[in-house]
């Protein structure tokens, strides 16, 4: 009910005027973005590397509503790569196609990405597409597979476990070696397309993190050694649970640790992270930085009902 309520008010304009302007609101948000400004992003960055743990930058806005819109968010996309080669950062980026466009025209949304893999690409780095709401996913993926069939292998995509339609979508992009992202899965999904139960939602995370491991173990494609471009799973959670399900895994099968990285969000398991970090095994931090942090904000309180009480007691106290 409560996780319904936040997802819903996280796509409302009206919530964003009375919620994003209020200064509490901006605190709280602190603790899930690293700030307004690109430099924000690249001292968080810093931070993370100097603790072993290598990033994926995200300059935060989704849905645009013009064209020009989408392209200056591509801009942004440029300088903050050019800012990663200056400072010589281990980062790559992540961005979402509606951002690009995608809601406007395939083509411009296409022709915005290609951009940003080009100069990703001449700087050596990597584009991970964000994955969005279920409506969006077919979408997402075509303009994926352009880029790959366009020689881009610079890029990778993000599968939802609590889809239905995941494994077949797992199954058919591992033929193409696809560097995945593996995540639960943040939207509000009817339980026509995805699992209500967050135990089956488990399951399927755990499946298809195996898929994703045999697969990097037969391919042998481990990350690049300076952590830029990630293996093929990346296994996206804070669940303690699977985490260690999913080591004992590759463990047992002897998969070696640069096939297969584990990623959080900024601000969420930060001890985790470092043991992680420490015991050799290859952690990437999500730093999400910009002005257009409502709908991202939202979405993480909706993820943990006690993050929304952190939120109503820094407002009692203001
Ligand atoms: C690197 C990364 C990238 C992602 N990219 C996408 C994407 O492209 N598309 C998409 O739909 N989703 C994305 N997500 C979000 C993801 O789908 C989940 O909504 C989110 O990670 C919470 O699920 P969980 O796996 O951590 O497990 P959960 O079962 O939700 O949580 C497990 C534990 O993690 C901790 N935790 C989880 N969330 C929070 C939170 N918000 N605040 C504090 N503690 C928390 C708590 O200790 C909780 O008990 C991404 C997540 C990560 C880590």
């Amino acid at each position: 009910m409560l996780r319904s309520l936040l997802l819903n008010l996280s796509k409302s304009s009206w919530a964003k005027r009375q919620i994003a302007s209020f200064w509490v609101a901006k605190r709280v948000a602190g603790r899930f973005v690293a700030g307004e400004l690109p430099e924000d992003a690249i001292r968080a960055i810093t931070d993370l590397n100097a603790r072993g743990i290598v990033a994926t930058v995200d300059h935060l806005g989704e849905s645009v509503t013009d064209s020009d819109e989408a392209v200056r968010a591509a801009e942004a996309y440029l300088d903050i790569l050019d800012r990663i080669a200056e400072a010589k950062v281990r980062s790559n980026a992540s961005l979402k196609l509606s951002q690009l466009g995608l809601n406007l025209s395939l083509d411009l949304c296409a022709a915005n990405l290609r951009k940003v893999l080009e100069r990703a690409r001449s700087l050596g780095l990597f584009i991970r597409i964000d994955m969005e709401d279920s409506p969006s996913v077919d979408r997402t993926l075509e303009i994926y597979q352009r880029m790959r069939s366009a020689a881009f292998d610079n890029t990778g995509v993000v599968i939802q476990a609590y889809l239905y339609r995941s494994e077949q979508d797992v199954a058919r992009l591992l033929k193409s070696n696809t560097r995945f992202r593996l995540c639960k899965g943040a939207y509000q999904e009817p339980a026509s397309v995805a699992y209500p139960a967050k135990r089956d939602v488990d399951a399927s995370f755990f499946k298809l993190g195996t898929m994703m491991l045999d697969a990097a173990a037969a391919a042998k494609l481990p990350a690049d050694p300076r952590g830029i471009t990630p293996p093929i799973p990346g296994l996206a959670t804070h669940d303690e649970k699977l985490v260690r399900a999913l080591l004992a895994y590759a463990e047992a099968r002897h998969i070696p640790k640069s096939f297969y990285e584990f990623q959080m969000l900024h601000g969420i398991r930060r001890d985790l992270q470092e043991e992680l970090a420490a015991q050799g095994y290859g952690v990437r931090v999500y730093v999400p930085y910009g002005r257009e942090w409502y709908p991202y904000f939202m979405r993480r309180l909706a993820e943990r009902p006690a993050n929304l009480w952190f939120f109503v007691s820094n407002f009692l106290r203001a």
